[in-house]
């Protein structure tokens, strides 16, 4: 990624749970049940579970938006199970699902809500709703002075990030925060926030129900069961790889090996780059790039690439007046449309960043057809393009490895009961003899 970003450097904070308890009045087993945890400053700590265990309950009580019954609470060493609610809270960011946004604030006045609370000066408040917004990848110009109403389920989610983020809290507390969105939206929301952690590294805690959303997200997962009990609380890698009970089994469900496919970025897997035009170049010139461009070949796409008959080599990625991916043209296209721009190639529906999954870069190939799904940067502008056979390679390494892990697996269980039968044999021959 770029540059590092001028948020001041002081950035997450270490949390500790210690024997945190929540019993709710009248209720007989308490709902939280001395959880002890410690996250470390800058992870992003993902609590799944199922509906009902706890989750929220143990996130509301790091902000103390529910009170403990019991226990303790460190923030960056400093215990704040005592300290006054509504000072912890400016400390803490927050985001919820469907935003929580004031429906009668605009959203300028929405992120600049907390900054104001804390004092800060106007002109700071003015300029960090800017930051805000173009952090999220909203134009401020466009989204400032909207009220949430006017906003798209997926544009208030951001909007809801920035607010959390406007007073630069070392801690985001994050209540399935993308639970209400359609999945292609979620999907772009959960992007976003790796590439902004990325940025940040804030000490983010974040809630749902959804372990694959907990997969793509965690830099750890506690997998939760009835009153927060901590199940497992590990990397992602290892909770597929060695998930510690039937508890967690059953969570991680079946298909581990295609999960990892959320594990594994495009920018691990080769990013290539891909003959361009623009559509403002001269006509001969993309006629000229479209011609020699299947003979040359690109780096990583030698030989084998194309399934169909055609060869999925020769075509162009035509980008828009800004840079953005726009068009595929293919030999023959502009012949066809007779050497109209406005009529010859395929739309680019679908592009991925360099933090998407191999999973969304495979869904993209196969909603463009075109072999490869181009890369964009932050702004959508391209960067290089991932194909389909670098994406398969990295899905048969996933199966290999997958079918070893099963052999190994199988193999132990066979020592296993060769070594019981072994024993009880023994018990047999002593009972025998004692007999
Ligand atoms: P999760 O976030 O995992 O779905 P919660 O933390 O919301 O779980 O709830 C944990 C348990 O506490 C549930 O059994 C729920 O019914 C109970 N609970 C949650 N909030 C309250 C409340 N305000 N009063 C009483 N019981 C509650």
């Amino acid at each position: 990624m770029g540059p590092t970003t001028s948020t001041s450097t002081p950035t997450g904070a270490t949390i500790e749970l210690e024997k945190l308890t929540k019993r709710y009045p009248g209720s007989g087993a308490p709902a939280v049940d001395s959880v002890n945890m410690e996250i470390s400053a800058g992870e992003l700590i993902v609590f799944v579970g199922p509906s009902g265990c706890g989750k929220s309950t143990t996130l509301k009580m790091i902000n103390r938006l529910i009170e403990p019954t019991g226990g303790r609470i460190r923030i960056g060493g400093e215990d704040v199970t005592d300290m006054d609610p509504v000072r912890l809270r400016r400390k803490i960011g927050y985001a919820i699902q469907a935003s929580g946004l004031f429906p009668h604030m605009t959203v300028a006045q929405n992120i600049a809500l907390v900054p104001k609370m804390v004092g800060w000066p106007k002109a700071r408040i003015a300029s960090r709703v800017e930051e805000m917004l173009d952090l999220v990848g909203l134009e401020p110009g466009e989204f400032h002075g909207r009220y949430p109403r006017q906003l798209s389920g997926g544009q208030q989610q951001r909007v809801g990030v920035a607010r959390a983020l406007a007073a630069d809290p070392p801690v985001l507390l994050m209540d399935e925060p993308f639970g209400a969105v359609d999945p292609i939206t979620r999907d772009h929301l959960q992007d976003e926030l790796i590439r902004l952690q990325h940025e940040l590294h804030k000490t983010i805690v974040f809630v749902t129900h959804d372990f694959d959303e907990a997969i793509k997200l965690g830099d750890r997962i506690a997998v939760l069961r009835e009153r927060s009990h901590i199940a497992q609380f590990d990397t992602p890698e290892a909770i597929l790889t060695n998930p510690a009970d039937a508890f967690v089994s059953g969570f991680v469900g079946a298909g581990a090996a295609l999960k990892r496919l959320n594990l594994t970025r495009v920018r691990d897997v080769g990013i290539t780059g891909c003959p361009t035009a623009n559509v403002d170049d001269p006509l001969q010139d993309i006629c000229d790039k479209l011609r020699s461009s299947g003979t040359s070949g690109m780096s990583g796409t030698s030989g084998t690439s194309g399934t169909s008959g055609t060869s999925g080599t020769s075509e162009i990625l035509l980008l828009d007046k800004r840079g953005r991916p726009y068009k595929w043209l293919r030999r023959g296209d502009l012949m066809r449309a007779k050497g109209s721009l406005a009529r010859a190639g395929t739309l680019v529906h679908a592009t991925v960043t360099r933090d998407a999954t191999v999973r969304d870069a495979l869904e993209a190939v196969l909603t463009d057809n075109a072999g490869r799904v181009a890369v964009t940067g932050r702004r959508g502008e391209y960067t290089g393009v991932v194909d389909m056979e670098t994406l398969m390679n990295s899905v048969h390494e996933l199966l290999e490895a997958d079918r070893l892990d099963a052999m190994e697996h199988r193999h132990e269980l066979e020592e296993a009961r060769t070594e019981q039968t072994h024993h009880e044999q023994e018990g047999v021959d002593s009972g025998e003899a004692k007999a």
